[in-house]
């Protein structure tokens, strides 16, 4: 009796880990594909990417794409792959620069950008916008003990790490893919960081219960694009290097996208409905249509009336 109750106990552990997975997925063991995939690459002088950021094959994905910027004081590390991929990010590191890893940056609260904080110890400087140290606090894998990978510093509208060739500014812009995404400037290198806000060329996850919002996304990238002037190249959340007209054009294409959503919703037609009705892709030549059905059900949830209470 008292093993069924253990088992007992034990699946139902199981299954609510499973479930917490979901945005997290910490990996226990590193598919070969995956390693292959995640590779040091340079985007200019001192900066670097981390690839593997592909989550279409989940055999090959290791977490959203890694900025590392080489300081003179030390490496910033700007988003750390799914848990378990701390070591291979600090060997990655360290066979270009000897310098200590001195800064987190976290884009935002996803697992696949947060997962592994831990690897690089306590004494590590973690920076990100004050919403996403709320919504990571609110994650399993930064509870108890593992609070103190969560955020050290955080910031409102905008905060600048660093001085010269080796600033960086961090701007908030408002609400998409959640409520707290940081967009990162090199400067110097006319370099911006966008996190997931522009992940790929396709419809963007708009996480709700990271208060993310489709309704609001295109207006979030044109204050960027606004405020944002002297940059030519895009590191993006999970695919390759971009430039601000691919962004501009991003920028449209969620202002065409919702609209197409609103009008579906108008009309009465089901997620499904909508999700059949609408393509875009000959009016934006590369784009795919693969993440349309979760981005509609976002939108649609989000034009729901306020519920009373
Ligand atoms: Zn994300």
């Amino acid at each position: 009796m008292k093993r069924l109750i253990l088992l007992g106990a034990l699946l139902t552990v199981a299954a609510l880990s499973m479930a917490a997975a979901a945005y997290q997925q910490p990996q226990q063991e590193l598919s070969p594909q995956a390693l292959a995939a995640t590779k040091l690459e340079k985007v200019k002088d001192n900066l670097y990417i981390i690839t593997g950021a592909d989550p279409t094959n989940r055999e090959m994905f290791s977490g959203g794409n890694t900025g590392v910027f080489i300081t003179d004081n030390g490496v910033v590390v700007v988003d750390t792959k799914l848990a378990g991929w701390g070591q291979i990010l600090i060997d990655k590191i360290h066979s270009v620069t000897n310098k200590p890893i001195t800064t987190i940056i976290n884009t935002h609260t996803h697992g696949d950008h947060t997962g592994s904080n831990e690897a690089f110890g306590a004494t590590v400087d973690i920076v990100a916008h004050e919403n996403t140290k709320a919504n990571m606090a609110k994650m399993d894998a930064f509870k108890g003990d593992k609070a103190k990978f969560l955020p050290k510093r955080t910031f409102k509208d905008k905060m600048s790490i660093g001085s010269g060739k080796d600033r960086i500014d961090l701007y908030y812009f408002g609400r998409g893919h959640t409520d707290g995404d940081a967009w990162l400037v090199y400067p110097a290198l006319r370099v911006m960081q966008t996190g997931d806000m522009f992940a790929w060329k396709d419809a963007p996850t708009i996480d709700r219960n990271n208060g993310g919002s489709g309704l609001e996304y295109a207006a979030t990238i044109g204050k960027v694009l606004a405020t944002v002037k002297n940059v030519d190249t895009l590191i993006v959340g999970h695919s390759p290097l971009r430039t601000v007209p691919d962004l501009q054009e991003y920028q449209r294409f969620m202002n065409d996208f919702v609209a197409a959503v609103r009008n579906a919703n108008k009309a009465g037609k089901s997620v499904d409905e909508a999700a059949a009705s609408i393509n875009l892709n000959s009016k934006y030549p590369g784009y795919k249509n693969d993440r349309y059905k979760a981005a509609i059900m976002a939108i649609y949830d989000e034009l729901k009336p306020a519920k009373s209470n």
